[in-house]
């Protein structure tokens, strides 16, 4: 948007807006007016058009008319927020002082104002603005200087929750950047000019939410690490541990990002955690999608496996918990840590739940802190942080009760001790009972903190009863009963009496008292030089005393900032053992096992259920049917099995390749499993192919996705990856599908050796399993019962017979017609070769009209055939339309 010009006739005010406007090119600017946030020329087109407000228009700018559009403070978060979500950013520009200092300045003076924030979706604090059950990451991706040719790219990674502290940084390759990024889900991503218009990720980026190119300074490589350094005041970056020149300028990236958005105000950072790479199981976006982890296909919560095990009770655990199951863990050390931690309270019903009603009163500690160190922080933030210390403490008592206490929730407990009692303490003598929103308020001090305080308070409310006392005075010496003493706005205070009794005030002697001010309808207003004076005290008092608040509040908000590294050591904490006592709680609630993880190849899980499945089911009152399947090395030293899966549509394929693909992400994030018994060696990618929509939007049929997702497969899946492929080929026809799937499966059993999940509607696929020795039969049991199919979702060795694809066409209520009509091709179909069906035209759908079709069909259809033939619509008349209908009815 060109800034509007400069030159000819602008008010001050426009020519301030002007400047400021220039120096935000790439934000719409709130610009505050009294207690609105004001937006002009095209910014407010734009917001007007987002937000559905009225756009009007205020004043004129070379001839022309100004648009204008304004959103009241009480309201600016909600604003706020749809921007952000529509992918704005906003500039928050805020009046940096008192209009009357400007007034003093002269009657031209322009109260002055300046940008205090940028709002971008990536750095939002605010609670109205942010989901508490997720994090809301920052991230910038580096890319590395390529030094040969033919040399792999590699990127560096780092984010930022800038409303928790959490701060993270990894490298990765131009092939595994998509699954880290979908695994981060990040708010908002910073890259470089020249990467941002790489022509090898220009689709990608194009299809994220909210990427922000940046120039070249932000990610210069030479000056990162000062740039990091300064930031932490550090000497040296090797307080970080090693780094390479790459993270640091990911990482840098994001400082320099937050320093410009903020203005300068410091987040509570964590000095930036390495993640190694193969830390966590690589699940590429394809497969998060469509496994439906933490959102469904349709993009919602609910429905996905993170809303069918959260029983965490507290935003942080939910958080953490989201956090964990879209990055479960390779190692199993670490992973039988979480487990211990989750058997322990899975044991005893009397800890777990007296830990969870403790926790769901404990405040968002990580938050509220985030808030106070940027100084947008009000009392209940200071408030929070001194319920959550004491709450902390507290919590740990319900731990003492535990037999044994196994290291994750001893180190825990270590944590929640940490910040110091004295803060707590001094916030809690300092802080009233009632809190105000924010801190201009007043009025949050306990009295008896202060003693300054104390008397300013004093002094205020004796001056109201000298008001009072004043009034009764004035009444009874000018012997107007109803003269009363007012305050408003814009007088002050003030003495008001009917207009009948205006006069007499306005006479000698009463007028060398009082002082006309202002004549209304039914009253007149007087001021005397006493009222002044009082006034002058009242207000004094009242403003030192505000003032004397905010010292205060800005002085125990140090003193939190101070301890913030205890603080969020402590919320992190209580995240944990949320999360440990919400994973225990399910576990007991929906009857899970603790798996047994090691570093084998094995995969056998013994009476698995799917966990969303399962849930929806029970609310109907249907059992889940358990299945096994053990995808472990027949002989020691092997590769892992493929299970090849045949069965009509419907009978719970898909389900069983999801539920164990699920069973294997839960217990590798250290959750118990849907199942009897489950024993895994640990996975380090998750790869799938299942059921794939269009991506019109980057012009790729279904077919096409399916290719280019089993292709990445093929070329990567290693000995501990678990695959699972449902109906590969069938976006194409019947011949070329079977071939691909009959190269995909020998693929995978020769080369990737993986263990593997393929279910398929090619019944020729299972006689690969007589050459190769690592590939199992099974299939889904149903039962024909007069006529129809009946789904017993039982997983049994073998192949399916047949499809009933017919059967279940009928119980979607195909019409009937239709139904026989398939009946007949399906058998004409089956008396030729079903392997080479040749010469297409001899079937009777293409040969042969409908009508001649029905030879072996009732004499019923052929009558009510007749009888339509001979029917004319255009001679009849609606009664006798009806008559008919009736008549062919009754032939049925
Ligand atoms: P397919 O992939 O074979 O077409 P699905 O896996 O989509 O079949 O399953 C179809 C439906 O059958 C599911 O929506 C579910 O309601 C039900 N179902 C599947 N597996 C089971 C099971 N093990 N126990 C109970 N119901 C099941």
């Amino acid at each position: 948007q060109p800034a509007p010009e400069t030159t000819g006739h602008v008010t001050p005010v426009m020519a301030q807006f002007i400047e400021i406007k220039a120096a935000n090119p790439d934000c719409l600017l709130f610009y505050r007016m009294g207690d609105f946030y004001e937006l002009f020329f095209e910014d407010a087109e734009i917001a007007a058009r987002a937000l559905g407000i009225v756009l009007t228009k205020r004043g004129k700018h070379h001839g022309q008319d100004i648009p204008m559009c304004g959103v009241p403070i009480h309201r600016s978060d909600e604003y706020l927020h749809r921007l952000i979500a529509l992918g704005h950013r906003v500039a928050v520009c805020e009046q940096l002082e008192d209009p009357a200092e400007a007034k003093k300045r002269g009657s031209k003076s322009v109260v002055k104002r300046d940008v205090v924030r940028l709002v971008t979706p990536g750095t939002l604090t605010e609670d109205s603005l942010l989901d508490a059950r997720r994090n809301n990451y920052l991230l910038a991706v580096a890319r590395a200087r390529l030094s040969s040719v033919g040399e792999e790219a590699r990127f560096a990674l780092a984010w930022i929750d800038i409303s928790t502290g959490e701060f993270r940084i990894t490298e990765t390759t131009r092939a595994a950047l998509a699954a880290e990024i979908a695994r981060l889900e990040p708010g908002e991503i910073l890259v470089s000019d020249a990467l941002y218009g790489d022509a090898d990720l220009v689709p990608y980026w194009r299809s994220l939410p909210a990427v922000t190119p940046l120039t070249r300074d932000v990610f210069d490589s030479a000056t990162a690490e000062r740039r990091l350094t300064t930031f932490f005041a550090v000497a040296a970056s090797d307080a970080f541990g090693a780094l390479t020149r790459l993270e640091l300028t990911a990482a840098a990236a994001c400082v320099t990002y937050v320093e410009r958005t903020q203005l300068g105000q410091r987040p509570p950072l964590s000095p930036p955690m390495r993640e190694s790479a193969g830390a966590s199981m690589a699940i590429d976006q394809a497969t998060r999608g469509n496994l439906e982890l933490t959102r469904t296909l349709g993009g919602e919560r609910r429905g996905s496996l993170l809303d069918a095990i959260d029983r965490t009770v507290t935003s942080a655990g939910s958080r953490l918990l989201a956090q964990r199951l879209s990055a479960p863990l390779t190692a199993s050390a670490e992973i039988d840590r979480r487990l211990d931690a989750v058997a322990a309270l899975v044991g005893d019903l009397a800890v777990r739940a007296d830990l969870r009603s403790r926790l769901q009163t404990a405040p968002d500690l990580a938050r509220a802190l985030s808030r106070l160190a940027l100084g947008r922080g009000g009392p209940r933030d200071l408030s929070a942080i001194r319920d959550g210390i004491q709450a902390a403490a507290d919590l740990t008592r319900a731990l003492d009760a535990l037999k044994e206490t196994p290291a994750e929730i001893a180190d825990a407990i270590k944590s929640c001790h940490r910040p110091s009692r004295a803060l707590a303490n001094e916030l809690a003598r300092a802080l009233g009972d009632e809190l105000p929103l924010i801190k201009r308020d007043g009025g949050f001090v306990r009295e008896g903190y202060d003693a300054a305080l104390d008397e300013l308070r004093a002094l205020r409310d004796e001056s109201r009863r000298v008001i009072a006392a004043l009034q009764a005075r004035y009444a009874d010496e000018t012997g107007i009963k109803a003269l009363k003493i007012r305050h408003n706005n814009v007088l002050g205070y003030f003495v008001e009496v009917t207009a009948q009794n205006g006069d007499k005030l306005m006479a000698p002697p009463l007028n060398a008292t009082f002082i006309h001010r202002q004549t209304l309808a039914g009253q007149v207003r007087f001021t005397t030089t006493e009222l002044g004076e009082l006034e002058a005290k009242i207000a004094s008092a009242a403003d030192r005393a505000l003032g004397l608040e905010l010292d205060i509040f800005e002085r125990l908000c140090a003193a939190v900032i101070a301890e913030g590294d205890a603080i969020k050591d402590c919320a992190e904490a209580l995240a944990r053992l949320d999360v440990a006592g919400a994973l225990a709680q399910l576990a007991a609630e929906r009857d899970y096992a603790r798996p047994d993880i090691d570093d084998s190849h094995a995969f056998t899980i013994e009476g698995g259920r799917h966990p969303v499945v399962e849930q929806a089911l029970a609310r109907d009152g249907t059992p889940f049917v358990a299945n096994d399947c053990d995808l472990s090395p027949p002989e020691e030293g092997e590769a892992g099995r493929i299970w090849l899966i045949t069965g009509p549509n419907m009978a719970g394929k898909s389900t069983f390749l999801r539920q164990n693909a699920l069973i294997a992400i839960l217990a590798q994030m250290g959750s118990f499993v849907p199942a009897r018994h489950a024993h895994i060696g640990v996975v380090d990618r998750l790869f799938s192919r299942v059921g794939a929509a269009d991506d019109l939007a980057r012009g790729r049929s279904t077919f096409m996705v399916e290719m280019v997702e089993t292709a990445a497969i093929l070329n990567q899946a290693g000995p501990r990856a678990l695959v699972i492929l449902d109906e590969i080929g069938r976006g194409t026809a019947t011949f070329d599908g079977l071939s691909i799937a009959w190269a995909t499966v020998e693929h995978l059993h020769d080369i990737n050796k993986c263990r593997g999940l393929f279910a398929t509607h090619y019944h020729e696929l299972t006689a690969l399993s007589a050459r190769l020795p690592r590939l199992h039969n099974a299939t889904v049991k149903v039962k024909e019962w007069k006529g129809d199919v009946v789904f017993l979702h039982e997983v049994t060795a073998g192949a399916a017979d047949r499809s009933y694809g017919i059967q279940v066409a009928k119980l979607a209520g195909l019409p009937a017609p239709v139904i026989e009509r398939a009946k007949l091709v399906l058998a004409k179909l089956e008396q030729e070769d079903r392997a080479a069906p040749k010469g297409f035209e001899d079937l009777p759908l293409f040969a042969t009209p409908y009508k001649a079709a029905q030879p072996a069909a009732d004499g019923a259809h052929d009558g009510l055939l007749k009888t339509l033939a001979a029917l004319n619509p255009d001679d009849m008349s609606p009664r006798e339309a009806m008559e008919a209908l009736y008549a062919l009815k009754a032939k049925l």
